[in-house]
This record gives C-alpha cells, sequence and structure tokens, in this order.
C-alpha cells in the first residue's frame, strides 16, 4: 500500500535536491571547518555559503545575523530563555496562550521560577488579540514572543501589526516563532518589526537536526553552548556540515518554489468536500483563508475521537494527526483548540491535515473516499449516534 503523507507539519520528506547537497559532506568531505589543514578548513566556505543562502531566504540585512542551531525548539528557548539572562531586570514576558510547546513549555517554566508572563488570547476563529497586547505592554516587559503560523491550525499572526505596537508602546525585544511559516509564506525580516526569529529545516525539506536562529544586529544574546567558539562564539560545538549545507539549499528551494498554489488548490478542495460531505465535521481556525497557511486544514469530527480517526486512517495508508506531534501521546484535548474555545466535543474529534509540495490530487481524492466511511463506523460505535444523525439531517 502506498503512503499518503498528510503530516507535514509534522515533519517532510527531505528534499532530493537537499539530499544530494549534503551527501558529499557525510561521505568524502568529512572534515572539521575548524581545522588548520586545507581539508577541514575548505569546508568553512560551504558553511558560510549556507549562512547567506539562509540569509538571503529570509531577507536579513547580513549573514552574520544567522546562527545554525539544532532544532526550532533549541531556537525557541535560546532566544527567549538567553534575552532574560542577558537582562536580569526585565522579567514580563508576553506571549500567547497558542504557542508551540518550545515556546509555551518554557514560559510556564520561567514563571514557576519568577518571571511574570501575560497569556494573550486568541478569538473562536484563532485570531489574536491585539488591544490585549497593547494592554499588556509594560516599561519592564523584556520580550515578546508570538508565533507566526499556528502548528495546528495554520492561523497566521499579524507580525507587521504585532512589532508595530510593541515597539509604538515598549522596549521590549520581540521574537517570532517561524517554525511553520517558514518555506509555506514569504518571510522578509529586514523590513518587519522582528528581533529574534526562529525556524528549523526540517518543517520545510531539510534534515531533522538542523534550525537557525536570526538575531538582528544589535540585540545580544548570551552563548547557548560555552566552548570551542563556533559561530562566531555564540554556540560552540563543531558544526554539523552536512545538514548545514542542507538548510542552506532547503532556504534556496523555497525561494524558488512556485507551487504554492497548487498546494493550496489541493487543501482547499480537501476542506470544502470534508465540510460539505461530512455532516458533523467543522473547521477550526479561520475561515479566511487568506489568514491561513496555504497548507493546513484543522477539522473536527464532532463527537468521535480523533485518535481513533487518526489510527483508522493510519490502516487505510493516510498519516494525518490529531495536533501537534509533540503533544500526540497526551489525551488531553490540544490546548490550542481549548484557547480558542472550541467545544470539547469538537476538540476532542480534530484532525490536521497538513499538505507539502510532493502531495498530489490522487492523494486528495483517496483520502476524501476513504475519510467518510471512516467517520460513519466511528459514528455507528458513538453513544452520542442520534445527536449525530440530527446533525447530519440538519446540514
Ligand atoms: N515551533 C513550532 C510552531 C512548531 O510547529 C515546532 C515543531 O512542530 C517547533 C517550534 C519545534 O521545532 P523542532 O521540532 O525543530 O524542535
Amino acid at each position: 500500500m502506498e503512503l499518503i503523507y498528510l503530516d507535514n507539519n509534522a515533519t517532510t520528506r527531505v528534499a532530493p535536491e537537499v539530499f544530494e547537497a549534503m551527501q558529499p559532506y557525510l561521505t568524502s568531505l568529512y572534515g572539521n571547518p575548524s581545522s588548520a589543514h586545507a581539508f577541514g578548513r575548505n569546508l568553512r566556505s560551504a558553511v558560510e555559503r549556507a549562512r547567506e543562502q539562509v540569509a538571503e531566504f529570509l531577507g536579513a540585512n547580513d549573514s552574520s545575523e544567522i546562527v545554525f542551531t539544532s532544532c526550532g525548539s533549541e531556537s525557541d528557548n535560546w532566544a527567549i530563555g538567553g534575552f532574560l539572562e542577558q537582562n536580569p531586570g526585565k522579567r514580563h514576558v508576553i506571549t500567547t496562550r497558542v504557542e508551540h510547546e518550545a515556546v509555551r513549555s518554557l514560559c510556564e517554566h520561567l514563571a514557576e521560577i519568577g518571571c511574570e508572563v501575560t497569556w494573550l488570547e486568541v478569538n473562536e476563529s484563532g485570531e489574536l488579540d491585539l488591544d490585549g497586547l497593547r494592554r499588556a505592554l509594560r516599561r519592564d516587559t523584556g520580550i515578546v514572543s508570538v508565533m507566526l503560523a499556528n502548528n495546528e491550525t495554520g492561523v497566521l499572526f499579524p507580525i507587521e501589526d504585532v512589532g508595530r505596537i510593541i515597539r509604538e508602546h515598549s522596549e521590549a525585544v520581540f521574537h517570532v516563532d517561524g517554525v511553520q511559516a517558514v518555506g509555506k509564506i514569504p518571510i522578509n525580516l529586514r523590513d518587519w518589526p522582528v528581533d529574534l526569529f526562529a525556524l528549523s529545516g526540517h518543517k520545510f525539506h531539510a534534515p531533522k537536526g538542523v534550525g537557525a536562529l536570526y538575531i538582528r544586529r544589535g540585540v545580544m544574546l548570551p552563548p547557548f553552548i560555552i566552548g570551542g567558539g563556533q559561530e562566531q562564539g555564540r554556540r560552540a560545538g563543531t558544526e554539523a556540515v552536512a545538514n548545514i549545507v542542507a538548510l542552506g539549499r532547503a532556504c534556496q528551494l523555497a525561494n524558488e518554489f512556485n507551487g504554492h498554489d497548487q498546494i493550496r488548490a489541493l487543501r482547499d478542495k480537501l476542506e470544502d468536500e470534508l465540510l460539505s460531505k461530512i455532516p458533523n465535521a467543522r473547521l477550526n481556525g479561520t475561515a479566511d483563508r487568506d489568514k491561513r497557511l496555504p497548507n493546513t486544514t484543522n477539522i473536527s469530527f464532532e463527537y468521535v475521537e480523533g485518535e481513533n480517526i487518526v489510527a483508522m486512517l493510519d490502516e487505510a495508508g493516510v498519516c494525518v494527526s490529531t495536533g501537534s506531534a509533540c503533544s500526540s501521546d497526551s489525551h488531553e484535548a490540544s490546548a490550542v483548540l481549548r484557547a480558542m474555545n472550541i467545544p470539547y466535543t469538537a476538540a476532542r474529534g480534530s484532525i490536521r491535515f497538513s499538505l507539502s509540495r510532493y502531495n498530489t490530487e490522487a492523494d486528495i481524492d483517496y483520502t476524501l473516499n476513504v475519510l467518510p466511511g471512516v467517520i460513519e463506523r466511528l459514528i455507528e460505535m458513538s453513544p452520542y449516534e442520534s445527536e449525530l444523525r440530527a446533525l447530519g439531517a440538519r446540514k
């Protein structure tokens, strides 16, 4: 059975072009860029070329603003934790209720160790309360961390507006978790009022194990790892040259990619047909598709369990998830959907479908073919069968 992979917000396939670019650095070009001999030393230029590719793709002013890390979680943790370490007098942090665990759990931890954290609310469509941000900003606000695109719903936050409000009302530094947005929508850090920006390679066709943190020139962070002085003394440890080269190539590929409209069209077809065909289906996240990532749709099937849908689709060869891959072991309803005030009976039955450039119309047709049957079988097994039939009759 051929695998249909609709879980690209969890991770993506390494692009063949990316694999080809990194391969020599795993085989023949295995030197250490810090070595004195030419065999190692020559790899320095590969690392710096990759840094330039990332900087150009993000619209950074200078490649020295890019530091390679191991993943998005590291970039987020360094940005927020590092800023607070550097500025011990600024203990007020602002973030949102719908951040990925990499930011949310860190901020929960910061609150336990004496920082004051303000959690910004979202509405039922997942949109951010900008007035809440205005009210929350204070003289001692050190850092504001807001994601660009939500990993579960795909809802985009108006980062330029957020940055402008921060600049108008405070001296706080602005960190953006851009992990889900990179490779899916244009990024322009030169013009955006953003100081720190996290990304992760495996979300856009580079391998796992490499990410980056953009640190705007003039913003000071202590080193994330102290040691040999690599990465301009900001993150020690021998560079993962192959992964870094892969990240640079993935940025270049993403820059050249012009198939976003096709991904969007497939997503729209999936979303439209599921919402119209399946009686207990409802969309999570704004209905305004321009305010969502083009590859993501999150749909609840009320009164059925998301885990059961995932398992039955898995048997049929389709990979989806109930939400963030990091929380897939937990039987709680998604914190993101709870923050959006989605009723519990719907939040428990939510499924995230996330597409990539490798999905085809046949993948979507197959999913549309099997999913109604899966939901029908779960409705038959549900103690709420009569309520569900009534929902169907009303639709
Ligand atoms: N931020 C967001 C919005 C994410 O979706 C993820 C991963 O799902 C991360 C951060 C963490 O990235 P990584 O898996 O590279 O640590």
